[in-house]
């Protein structure tokens, strides 16, 4: 074990720039949607947040999941250390409840104003790929962090379980976040083992509605046990408009404004946000949906400050991004 965990940066760097390579092959291959934005925007700028989150991350803690499991092996810490639970059964329990933890935690983080400021910055992507699946504000990184660190502390998994689950939840979220184009039956058949592109991407539309659902980064079952499974987006997956009501410029995708999106504006849009219920939030949901014909982005104007508008029938609906208002002024 101690020589997999002296090769765990190693391990899962390359596990990680495989499967990035693998999926970035396959989105030119087969691609799901139709592209908005120029992909070296996004791509230099979800890649260098990547590299800026790994290095707080790694300054912030003396010890990650990992390490900490092979120090609560050799101290005796956690459930499973103490009641000595069989391996393989220990092995499948810790990665189940992990990935359960996670789910938790992605609810969490819809539901609390607070934390949704910091988690919207993943839906604020406005196009949907695999970079999609590593933009994650740094502070939501170490809170995660915290968490898994305390579920190992509590459940003393074996430390294999905990390297398994992070190198397959670092590849899951690079495939379930990927512009690929699964054939229907196979995206049928493999939504009942893993998360798909097609089910994730629902969690990205700008629908409130949809962009609360579908919380599992992992397996799928989360969703269908807790009732916050929604199987398609209501306007198609070429139809959607991926993001949130803010933050819909191209300057609004550089790695700067991501990391300051947290204190831009009001929390609206959060799992708990009573004004989705409000007439208001009524009108401007359904006037979005009366002017998205066909739901395709459009782009108005060519420079840094491009707003990605919905196309309206007559004239364009500006989200209002320059605002922060959400519900209103439409
Ligand atoms: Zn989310
Ligand atoms: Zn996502």
């Amino acid at each position: 074990m101690d020589i997999i965990l002296a090769a765990e940066p190693e391990i899962r760097l390359t596990a990680f720039l495989s499967v990035l390579a693998a999926i970035a092959l396959w989105e030119l291959a087969a691609p799901r949607r139709r592209r908005d934005i120029p992909r070296v925007i996004r791509w230099s700028n979800n890649l260098a947040l990547v590299v800026i989150d790994t290095a707080i991350l790694r300054l912030s803690f003396p010890i990650l999941a990992v390490g900490l499991a092979v120090l609560a092996e050799e101290r005796g810490w956690g459930l499973f250390n103490i009641i000595e639970a069989p391996f393989g059964l220990a092995v499948i329990l810790s990665m189940l409840l992990l990935d359960l933890a996670i789910y938790l935690q992605h609810v969490m983080f819809h539901a609390v104003p607070a934390l949704w400021r910091l988690h919207r910055m993943h839906h604020a992507d406005l196009d949907f790929d695999a970079t999609t699946g590593l933009r994650f504000h740094p502070i939501e990184i170490l809170i995660s962090m915290a968490i898994k660190l305390a579920l190992v502390a509590a459940l003393g998994p074996p430390a294999v379980a905990v390297l398994l689950f992070e190198i397959i939840l670092n590849a899951t979220a690079l495939f379930n976040h990927a512009n690929i184009n699964l054939p229907r039956p196979v995206d049928r058949w493999l939504r009942w083992i893993v998360v798909t592109p097609d089910m994730h991407r629902v969690h990205h539309s700008v629908d409130p509605r949809e962009t609360n659902s579908n919380y599992g980064f992992n397996l799928p079952w989360w969703d269908r046990l807790m009732g916050t499974y929604v199987a398609q987006p209501a306007k198609g997956h070429e139809g959607m408009t991926i993001g949130i009501e803010q933050f819909r410029t191209t300057r609004d995708l550089w790695v700067d404004r991501m990391l300051i999106q947290p204190l831009r504006g009001p929390a609206s849009g959060h799992a708990l946000d009573t004004s989705a219920l409000t007439p208001t939030s009524r009108n401007s949901l359904w006037t979005l949906e009366n002017t998205v014909l066909g739901s395709r982005v459009t782009q108005k104007g060519t420079h840094d400050e491009t707003t990605y508008v919905l196309a309206g029938r007559s004239g364009c609906h500006t989200p209002p991004a320059s605002t922060g208002q959400h519900g209103t002024g439409h």
